[in-house]
């Protein structure tokens, strides 16, 4: 059975914020329409069947916890997407583990009181922060899914294994990849998901489910087209790149999402847990 997660964000502060230079605009209120676009994602979940894994941003949980209720009430599983969508490797351990517990003491407070699974903003937890690992277990976390086994500019480890497996305590959950030619091609999601033909996104979602419980993810902007506008000033040229690589794809990607889970049966981490086990 395959996993279907989103990162419950809004894509300005999650994204275009990443880039800042000082990175003052972390933990700023998230942009209303992530509101919208959850209640959107949640309509595609029930009108398709699937049960799916929600990365709550701490920042999100605390301006509208009411979402995160609606998610529990809706039956699907609530995680923690880190309090300020902060890079991992750009974090000390101490700061690390103030912002996963900030997070995850603003879940609590809007009922997701037994948050099992962390998911690192951009995929950061690599080389160089795999430290985290050990936070997150010994702060009780069941599991990760922040691995992602290619090497990109911002994130990846291409050595870790594509398949779920044991690091640190935890289960950890890599993001789809196909194998071809010898290389892993992502297939999960996100920008990928956007910018690739659907029908070849279709053949490798089919060889990457050869290898068992695959994790694929969206973000609840990516199902609204309107909702790339400039709302604030574009600090970095680097902000001005992703900005522009947003616009890409986004006019069909919600038809291309719900094409996906119409085809396709997912469901949460936690109902798939107890079939794994702890080895
Ligand atoms: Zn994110």
């Amino acid at each position: 059975m395959n996993v279907l997660t989103v990162d419950v964000e809004d894509w300005w502060s999650s994204s275009v914020d990443l880039f800042s230079a000082d990175g003052v605009q972390h933990g700023q209120q998230p942009h209303p329409s992530v509101v919208a676009n959850t209640l959107r994602a949640l309509d595609l979940f029930s009108e398709t069947g699937n049960k799916g894994t929600f990365f709550f941003l701490g920042t999100v949980a605390e301006s509208y916890p009411d979402l995160v209720r609606e998610t529990i009430r809706r039956g699907h599983e609530v995680g923690c997407h880190s309090y300020a969508h902060r890079l991992v490797y750009n974090m000390t351990r101490a700061e690390f583990a103030v912002d996963t517990e900030k997070a995850l003491t603003l879940l609590s407070k809007a009922g997701a009181s037994k948050v099992l699974g962390y998911r690192a903003p951009y995929w950061s937890i690599t080389g160089s922060s795999l430290w985290a690992l050990d936070i997150l277990r010994d702060m009780g976390f069941a599991y990760d899914s922040s691995i992602f086994p290619i090497r990109r500019g911002l994130y990846g480890l291409a050595s870790a294994p594509r398949v779920p497996h044991r690091r640190a305590g935890l289960w950890e959950f890599p993001p789809a990849t196909a194998r071809v030619a010898g290389v892993n091609l992502p297939v999960a999601g996100g920008g990928y998901l956007r910018l690739l033909p659907y029908k070849l996104i279709s053949v490798l979602i089919k060889r990457a489910g050869r290898d068992h419980h695959q994790t694929f993810y969206f973000h609840p902007y990516e199902l609204d087209a309107e909702d790339v506008v400039v709302q604030k000033e574009l600090r970095s040229v680097r902000s001005w790149l992703y900005y522009v690589q947003q616009l890409i794809g986004r006019g069909r990607n919600s038809e291309k999402i719900r094409r996906l889970m119409t085809e396709n049966k997912f469901t949460s981490y936690e109902s798939i847990l107890p079939m794994l086990g702890e080895s």
